[in-house]
């Protein structure tokens, strides 16, 4: 059986605020944002993390970054400007292990100290 919680998103058994969705994708508002605007986007299909990504799935994250900028733009944060993450595995702070996008922005994000 399938623990995962985004992919119950996915497929609805999980609700959420949903933003978009298309046969690939979907993009819902994360429950605890981190900014005024604060998407993820996510494939349907289960991938944990980024290092999941090859030649064959490849598509899914063009696709993900073009859903991010057309929802950046319905949201009119595209000209103030946002930050798109994806963080991997438990360096990053990966908390989710199916692959997701972060959409960012709303007012200014500063620079990413915690890199430091
Ligand atoms: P990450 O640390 O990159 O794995 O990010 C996981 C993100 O998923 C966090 O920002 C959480 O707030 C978010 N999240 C976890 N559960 C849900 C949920 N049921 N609906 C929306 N966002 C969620
Ligand atoms: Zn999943």
């Amino acid at each position: 059986m399938n623990e995962c919680i985004f992919c119950k998103i996915a497929t609805g058994e999980i609700p959420c605020d949903k933003l978009y969705e298309d046969d690939d994708v979907v993009a819902f508002s994360d429950i605890n944002p981190a900014a005024p605007v604060h998407i993820l986007i996510i494939p349907k299909k289960h991938l944990p993390t980024l290092n999941d990504i090859d030649d064959k799935n490849a598509h899914l994250i063009a696709k993900m970054h073009l859903v991010a900028k057309e929802l950046a733009h319905a949201k009119k944060i595209s000209a103030g400007g946002y930050r798109i993450i994806i963080n991997c595995n438990s360096d990053a702070g990966q908390e989710v292990f199916h692959l997701h996008l972060h959409l960012l922005g709303g007012k200014p994000l500063g620079p990413m100290i915690a890199c430091r």
